[in-house]
């Protein structure tokens, strides 16, 4: 493992090749390698234990149809960790011009709007429910490695630096304005920033659960932000009664398709006939679809 001297406390401190913003582990300080100066370095406080996120998880996933009811009873913790994961936030304030066409007719405006853009820090956080996580800074206070420690939490560094962030997040910036326009239905959109203001750029190390549960001897994983109790990402096996409801669908819609089209055949009504019987065939195959899934998997949510 290379290791680096630092520079506030002068500890030799080891690091995986690749990172460049480590966090000292014995003065708790965060610097990045190549000597540029972390401003502001923030975090999310643990504000709910182990055992008040997996109730939440529970009753959250009672709230879906497809959830088994006798989870909360049967599922288990097999692990969990808790770890800071970083991410480079900046708000900016940008003014753009757009020029674009509404119903054919040629619109322009120029805009102003302040953008919170989170880029992950760290690239095992690419491809994964942690990429796309957006939250606020609200309730974030300055970064304590002896809190962090405290909470039995893993700290992780940053293997993409400050600049790399910063590019990432200049395309965030104009998807997220191009983005905006899009949704008055403007089309054929060309979108310009004029200028821009960097209000503030933060190191963030964000608290967050991962677990893995048993249920009737599968495992499933859920993600939950340690902060506000937020389910990231949450995998539910598929309840029995909620499967078997599915499929006897399935079936009574097929019967009631071959039915309906046997009627308009005999009624000499060929196109009703058909388009009838794709209808329920279609209905037929959700239903199936639907009841021949064994787990759900689910991305978004907010408590
Ligand atoms: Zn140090």
């Amino acid at each position: 493992m290379p290791i680096v001297k630092c520079p506030y406390c002068g500890a030799d401190v080891e690091y995986a090749s690749g990172e460049v913003v480590l966090t000292c582990p014995y003065c708790g300080t965060s610097f990045a390698i190549g000597g540029e100066e972390i401003e502001r370095h923030l975090m999310g406080r643990v504000n709910f234990s182990i055992n008040e996120i997996y109730s939440i998880f529970k009753s959250w996933a009672l709230r879906k149809p497809e959830t088994p009811n006798d989870l909360p009873l049967k599922a288990r913790i097999k692990n969990y960790q808790l770890n800071f994961y970083p991410y480079w936030v900046y708000r900016v304030n940008v003014t753009f011009t757009y020029e674009g066409y509404a119903r054919n007719i040629l619109v322009k405006g120029r805009e102003n709007e302040t953008f919170v853009i989170s880029i992950p820090a760290n690239k095992k956080m690419y491809g994964t429910p942690l990429q796309n996580y957006e939250f606020s800074l609200k309730g974030k206070v300055f970064f304590s490695s002896h809190y962090a420690r405290k909470t039995g939490g893993t700290i992780l560094n940053a293997d993409i630096s400050e600049k790399d962030a910063w590019a990432n997040a200049w395309k965030t910036i104009l998807n997220r304005a191009k983005a905006k326009i899009k949704m008055r239905g403007v089309t054929g959109l060309t979108l310009e920033i004029q200028n821009y203001n960097i209000k503030d750029k933060s190191f963030v190390h964000i608290p967050i659960y991962q677990v893995t549960y048993t249920y009737n001897g599968g495992e499933y994983p859920f993600l939950a932000d340690a902060s506000d109790a937020r389910i990231m990402y949450a995998e539910i096996p598929v309840g029995t009664g909620f499967r078997m409801l599915a499929l006897g669908g399935a079936v009574a819609s097929l019967v009631a398709g071959i039915i309906i089209s046997i009627i308009g055949i005999q009624a000499d009504l060929p196109v009703f006939a058909i388009t009838s019987f794709i209808g329920f065939l279609a209905i037929a195959a959700y239903s199936a679809y639907k009841g021949l899934l064994r787990k759900l998997v689910s991305k978004k949510f907010y408590v």
